[in-house]
């Protein structure tokens, strides 16, 4: 008897990937399911996303399957925003593949997608293919993407312009400055693009969330509690988190790189990382640098080619790097000769999930995109928080204000000065706050592994109780 067999399609991106392989893999190895993970490919080529996908411990019976590559270099821009070139490479890859693709691998029991990729609602429908969404970031989010249309009816002007901060019913109420970049110019494509995709959550027939009530109560209750917005029904929603990716380290590089950890004192370094596409401009990256010098403490940073165009200037090509010739190119003069022994540059990309579970860190500065937000709190890491792009504003205030498992960079100017950098460094590596923080963080720990046990945790019965109606 062949296994129930189910596909899942993730958008392009780290961020978005890394989640859904996670899902199944879960599904694989945990429920016994058949799946297949179809992946958009483009033109731009992606280290670290090759790498995932091709990793050897990936179980038998997932199967990595590319569509056909568009051609990014006649779609989409430079100048366009960051979602409408994510949009614009779903439509016209699934437009041209997806159907067939499902047919050839025998038309699964069901697909799982991505908020970005809605146009396989209609794709499926007449393949009789029930559609499930995974929402990749946090469910604060989701309920605000579930208003949105409303407010976009409702509402005339710009919301960042609100007088008050924006009442999503029973949640907390989001200041506007921490809209998410895509609602605060409503002429924009890119916030046609989110509202175009966020308009057809009602439509899927569950959604996944990659977040758990131990991280976000408030968010979750509200979604049991009101399942109609406005009259419209809200799928049955099912939390599975927090997903995350699983330990791997390949290149000799990391190695060296946990050896030096291996050597370092407990909880003593802090890593500094943003994300697979988060980009400093060269003025932060030298205050940066001189902020870490100046805060004494031990660190790893990777330091990314310097952007002075965009904030998410790697979102599409992570660990691809532009540091060919070494980082201390763009660093200091003499900040890697004066920091040695005390701290470790790498260029482009680190092993994150192995980097964040080492004994020897004991914070992270971060972009606050969700992975990375997960990813930290799952290993017990207090946070600093310095958004940069698309909601991460958003999660920095969630996690300083609700969670307290972070403390936010004072950006008063457009680049944040070495001083305010050494003292949040100091404040989370060796002050009281960040033992407070530390401690929130150690039973977010305990509470990420209690819901993710297997035969007892709330997530885990979540996936169950849908890889069950798969297997029927
Ligand atoms: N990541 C990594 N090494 C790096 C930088 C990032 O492995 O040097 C991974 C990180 O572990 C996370 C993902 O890239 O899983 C980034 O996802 P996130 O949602 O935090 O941010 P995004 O890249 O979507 O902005």
């Amino acid at each position: 008897m062949p296994k129930p067999h189910v596909a899942v399609l993730p958008s392009p991106g780290l961020g978005h990937v890394t989640p859904l392989l996670e899902l199944a893999k879960r599904l694989v190895t945990q429920f016994d399911l058949h799946v297949t993970v179809l992946v958009v490919t483009s033109t731009i080529p992606s280290p670290a996303l090759s790498q995932l996908l091709h990793s050897p411990t990936l179980p038998a019976d997932l199967d990595v399957v590319e569509l056909p590559p568009v051609d990014a270099a006649a779609l989409v821009t430079d100048e366009m925003q960051l979602l409408t070139q994510l949009a614009i490479m779903v439509e016209h890859s699934l437009n041209a593949s997806l159907k067939s693709v499902l047919l050839q691998i025998g038309t699964p029991k069901a697909l799982i997608i991505d908020i970005f990729c809605t146009q396989a609602f209609d794709i499926c429908k007449p393949l009789s293919i029930p559609v499930y969404s995974f929402f990749t970031a946090s469910v604060a989010l989701m309920n605000f993407s579930l208003y949105l249309p409303t407010m976009d009816r409702e509402i005339d002007g710009e919301f960042v312009d609100l007088p008050e901060p924006v009442a999503v019913p029973g949640c907390t109420p989001i200041r506007t400055a921490d809209l998410l970049d895509q609602v605060k110019d409503r002429n924009n494509d890119e916030y046609m693009w989110y509202l175009h995709h966020v308009g057809r959550l009602p439509e899927a027939a569950g959604i996944f969330l990659n977040s758990w009530e131990g991280i976000e109560p408030v968010s979750i209750q509200s979604l049991t509690e009101h399942p109609f917005y406005r009259g419209i029904p809200i799928p049955e929603i099912f939390p599975v988190g927090p997903l995350i990716k699983q330990v791997e380290c390949t290149a000799e590089m990391d190695a060296e790189l946990i050896n030096w950890l291996d050597e370092q004192p407990s909880k003593s370094v802090l890593f500094v990382a943003l994300g697979s596409g988060g980009t400093f401009t060269s003025d932060q990256m030298t205050e940066l640098a001189w902020g870490l010098e100046l805060s004494e403490q031990r660190f790893v940073l990777v330091a990314r080619f310097p952007s002075d165009r965009s904030a998410s200037a790697a979102y599409f090509n992570a660990g691809s790097g532009g540091e060919e010739d070494g980082p201390a190119r763009y660093l200091p003069e003499g900040f890697v000769e004066r920091t040695k022994g005390r701290g470790v540059v790498v260029a482009s990309w680190a092993p994150q999930i192995a980097v964040l579970g080492h004994v020897a860190t004991g914070g992270f500065l971060s972009h606050c995109g969700w992975n990375s937000t997960l990813e930290s709190v799952s290993s017990g890491v207090p946070m600093i928080a310095w958004p940069l792009y698309a909601e991460q504003r958003m999660n920095a205030t969630i996690l300083e204000e609700e969670v307290g498992v972070a403390v936010k960079v004072a950006a008063a100017a457009a680049v944040v000065g070495r001083e305010e950098i050494e003292r949040v460094v100091r404040l989370v590596m060796e002050g009281e706050k960040g033992k407070e923080m530390r401690e929130k963080a150690r039973l977010l720990k305990e509470s990420a592994a209690e819901a993710l046990s297997v035969g007892g945790g709330g997530s885990w019965a979540s996936l169950a109780k849908v890889a069950e109606r798969w297997k029927k």
